[in-house]
């Protein structure tokens, strides 16, 4: 069920994995961008972790907005204001909903995430950003839960398609954020934020299946 536990545990495993993967992320921001992708994120979630920490018994809505309000004002990299954007979102589609723990209601959640990064961002899919990995993901859960799949099955689809959308960013130019500053230069490296994203999907497909 997602209630505020498991959006709980799914923020909490999406630190740890930044965490773990901190210095492949950074790995690859060097390689596109100013190396700081993995220090910028997992300071972001560290701390938002202790200020779940310190919160006590919030409602679903109010877990995602705690991250979301965390990663703004810890995160100086054009990820914090992104990912913020994305909790803050997915935290308002969750707001007042009647049953917050539906699946569809998570489904709607991440969906109106996901359009919150575009419209912050002004990217597009294929711009070889976050979003190659996120909009994919979207989708396949959408699709997923469509065919009456359960949950753990549309997680699982939707964390595969993030990770194909992050590999297939290699090839890509970017056209949003530092990365587009290299032009051709850009391709044949995957994009870190793209990498991170697929992060958060696999971490749900853990702590909400
Ligand atoms: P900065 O580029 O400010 O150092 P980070 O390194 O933390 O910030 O994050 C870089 C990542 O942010 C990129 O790999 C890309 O996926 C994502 N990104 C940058 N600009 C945009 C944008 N306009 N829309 C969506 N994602 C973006
Ligand atoms: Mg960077
Ligand atoms: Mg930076």
């Amino acid at each position: 069920m997602v209630d505020a536990e498991a959006l709980t545990a799914w923020v909490r495993e999406f630190a740890r994995l930044v965490h773990e993967q901190r210095d492949e992320l950074t790995r690859l921001d060097s390689a596109i961008g100013d190396a700081d992708h993995g220090a910028n994120l997992d300071r972001g979630m560290t701390a938002a972790v202790a200020a779940l920490d310190a919160q006590s018994a919030a409602g679903p809505a109010a877990v995602l907005k705690t991250t979301a309000t965390t990663l703004i004002k810890t995160v100086g990299g054009a990820s914090g204001p992104l990912y913020g954007t994305f909790f803050l979102r997915a935290a308002g589609a969750l707001d007042g909903v009647p049953d917050p723990t539906d699946p569809a209601a998570l489904a709607r959640a991440v969906r109106a995430g996901l359009d919150g990064v575009v419209a912050r961002g002004k990217a597009e899919r294929g711009d070889k950003t976050m979003l190659d990995a996120l909009g994919p993901a979207c989708d396949a859960l959408d699709e997923a839960l469509a065919a009456g799949k359960p949950l753990d099955e549309a997680l699982g689809a939707a964390a595969q398609a993030a990770a194909d959308g992050r590999d297939a960013t290699e090839p890509l130019v970017a056209r949003k954020g530092r990365a587009s500053y290299l032009g051709e230069r850009s391709a044949g490296h995957v994009d870190p934020g793209a990498a991170s994203a697929t992060l958060l999907v696999q971490a749900a497909a853990t702590a909400l299946a």
